[in-house]
């Protein structure tokens, strides 16, 4: 299949899902031209916030293949991954991903996504989300990756 009909699929897909009264994303997760992992997003059936379709169809090719690393695979989207789901595409190896809608387009509808993407080009203090190392007495913040 072409990269239109994997999108197209996912979009589908993504359409049935809004049509059960869940939030209206798809993605496939591809290898050799077969799905591997198929995902849509749960967050309001399961309150997942990590629900997204993106996770779940990597979760479901991890799975199925028995393995974290994804590496060689191909992740469809039907539209433009967050933040959170990149990070989880980062963590899986897939270095390929097509999209349908942009995170721009997005924006029509969710506005989050642009705003995230925009507090990481921030310096960590201008953030809205305070991050702050803490460094406990006597314990070496490391000892955790010592004890392997
Ligand atoms: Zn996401």
């Amino acid at each position: 299949m072409s990269h239109q009909q994997w999108i197209a699929q996912c979009i589908e897909l993504a359409i049935d899902n809004a049509s059960r009264g869940q939030a209206p994303f798809a993605a496939l997760v591809v290898k050799d031209g077969s799905v591997l992992g198929e995902g849509v997003n749960d967050v309001k059936a399961t309150n997942d916030l990590t629900g997204h379709a993106e996770v779940r169809a990597l979760q479901a090719a991890a799975r199925e293949s028995g393995s974290r690393r994804l590496a060689g695979c191909v992740l469809y989207t039907s539209c433009e991954p967050c933040p959170m789901c990149l990070g989880a595409i980062y963590w899986s190896g897939i270095t390929e991903v097509y999209y349908g809608l942009s995170i721009e387009g997005q924006a029509e509808f969710s506005d989050l996504p642009r705003r995230q993407y925009a507090e990481f080009r921030r310096a960590p203090r201008e953030r809205s989300v305070h991050a702050v190392q803490v460094s406990p007495d006597g314990i070496d913040p490391r000892r955790p990756f010592l004890a392997e």
